[in-house]
């Protein structure tokens, strides 16, 4: 310090081109652009669209002057849907389209040392295992930032000793057999509650070859990031240190990003700002003020999943049947073969119409931190979840993806702050499952949902909190990891 070529650190933020991660790494672009940092976050030309016609985010990031959105394109034609079902075609893009152009702008592009502002340090999602031998070549440090739970990084961290094991593959008549090969989730895990890639029967498919060269690539960066805290993951967060010793546990980060900038008068209009994709319903929040504290039951499967005619029917009738009030935010393009068309089934539109609000897209966070929300019947993406358990709002789990039957399996036998509906869609299920929630065991429910949020917000105290420190800790380690490579000189 103190030499006249040291420069502010410029951090390169390149997240997966889906919802989640892009919510999520905005958030903490963010946090560092107020620290003073350079950012330059790297956007899928399709996401930077999307971002670009429903949210201010231009005007919002105007505010930093160290900060620019670059693109990318992400290999798939316009109107391509990018739902989970066709996954395969997203992984595709990114390995045969993404990833050489990502070279290119790193090594000789505007982002590598030949520009006038190289990048110094690059945050990558977890899954773009080609960052760690670009960045080491580059001599750029790295640090990986997979956006999915601590649980299920953790047992994709095990799959190799699973396989070891023959707890991977398995057959579907052993789904509910617990399993060892995951430490410290022995308590709790069955087959049928691993990341849903592990039920796979062929060990070559190209997903599961991926998860493997992900693994041995991530503790070969400078640092991981989390976005949970000791609080609430603490046991499956110390196992992933054995791994890799430097964690970051930053979350839950979209907390810790409201708290900051609560605290950051410059910032303070933005904080009710959303990164949508889609366009948010407002008229439901005005639904939603007429509706009795904790009475109602908001519907999402987030930005990916989808569902079948049958399933969206079990679904409705289960829900029309509890007898709650209800707001569904029913996302374009998630009834699969539907082309955004959907039939109310006319015998369910009348309760619909009396207690129901269906919209496209709502502003989640808000939604969830509604005091008419009693209950979220969720797809339990890491996202949502760590958006409800801090509002402590107790969920139904209906899983479809990823890391998606982990968390459910955490909500129900770890936090115990829901019901765990994997693999199972009826319409009687799902009216049970509601009225556990929201009369038998109302109180039960509520009081561990509050013990979670505590425990979530704690995590974000300016005075203690691990997430601060931690997020702190990541800013002085970036000044000083960029002031020793070459590529900062
Ligand atoms: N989300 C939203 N509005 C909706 C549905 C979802 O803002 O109507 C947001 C939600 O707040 C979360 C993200 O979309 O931050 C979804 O991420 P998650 O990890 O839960 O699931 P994914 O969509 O990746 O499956």
């Amino acid at each position: 310090m103190g030499n006249n070529k040291v420069k502010s650190p410029h951090v390169l933020i390149f997240p997966l081109p889906l919802q989640g991660p892009v919510n999520c790494m905005l958030k903490l672009a963010e946090l560092l652009a107020i620290n003073g940092l350079h950012v330059t976050f790297l956007n899928t030309d399709y996401i930077q669209n999307c971002l670009l016609k429903h949210t201010h985010v231009q005007s919002r990031f105007e505010n930093y002057p160290g900060f620019r959105f670059e693109t990318i394109p992400d290999g798939l034609h316009q109107h391509h849907p990018r739902t989970a079902d066709k996954f395969v075609d997203i992984t595709n893009g990114i390995e045969e389209v993404m990833r050489p152009l990502f070279i290119e702008m790193l090594t000789n592009g505007n982002l590598s040392s030949k520009s006038t502002k190289p990048v110094s340090f690059i945050i990558s999602d977890g899954f773009y295992s080609f960052a760690a031998d670009l960045a080491k070549d580059a001599g750029i440090p790295l640090v990986y930032f997979p956006t999915i739970s601590p649980c299920a990084q953790w047992a994709f961290f095990c799959l190799p000793r699973l396989i070891d094991l023959a707890e991977v593959p398995f057959k579907e008549e052993d789904y509910d057999r617990k399993v060892s090969g995951v430490p410290g989730a022995e308590n709790f895990l069955r087959q049928r509650d691993l990341p849903s890639y592990f039920r796979n029967t062929d060990l070559n498919h190209p997903i599961i070859q991926c998860i493997l060269k992900e693994i041995q690539q991530i503790p070969r960066s400078q640092g991981l990031i989390l976005n949970s805290s000791e609080l609430i993951d603490g046991p499956m967060i110390s196992q992933i240190s054995t791994l890799c010793p430097n964690i970051y546990n930053i979350g839950p980060l979209h907390s810790l990003h409201k708290s900051i900038l609560l605290s950051t008068q410059k910032a303070s209009s933005h904080i009710n700002s959303s990164n949508s994709l889609w366009e948010d319903d407002k008229s439901c929040m005005t639904w939603l003020d007429a509706q009795p504290q904790k009475s109602v039951i908001y519907i999402s499967i987030g930005s990916l999943a989808v569902m079948t005619v049958d399933q969206l029917k079990e679904l409705w009738h289960g829900i029309v049947n509890s007898g709650k009030r209800f707001l569904w935010a029913l996302r374009p393009g998630s009834i699969a073969g539907e082309d955004d068309k959907y039939a109310i089934p006319p015998e369910l539109s009348e309760a619909t119409k009396e207690r129901g609000c269906i919209v496209s897209w709502v502003f989640q966070e808000e939604v969830l931190a509604h005091p008419a929300i009693g209950l979220f019947l969720t797809h339990s993406g890491w996202n949502s979840t760590l958006e409800s358990l801090v509002e402590g709002v107790p969920m139904i789990c209906w899983p479809y993806f990823v890391d998606q039957q982990v968390n459910s399996r955490l909500v129900q036998e770890v936090w115990r702050v829901g019901i765990d509906l994997k693999d199972s869609c009826d319409r009687v299920t799902f009216e049970k499952a509601v009225r556990e929630i929201m009369e038998d065991k109302k109180d039960e429910f509520e009081s561990s949902a509050s013990k979670i949020a505590k425990l979530a917000h704690q995590s974000v105290a300016d005075q203690g909190g691990s997430a601060r420190y931690n997020f702190n800790r990541l800013v002085e380690d970036i000044r000083e990891m960029t002031q020793r490579t070459p590529a900062h000189d």
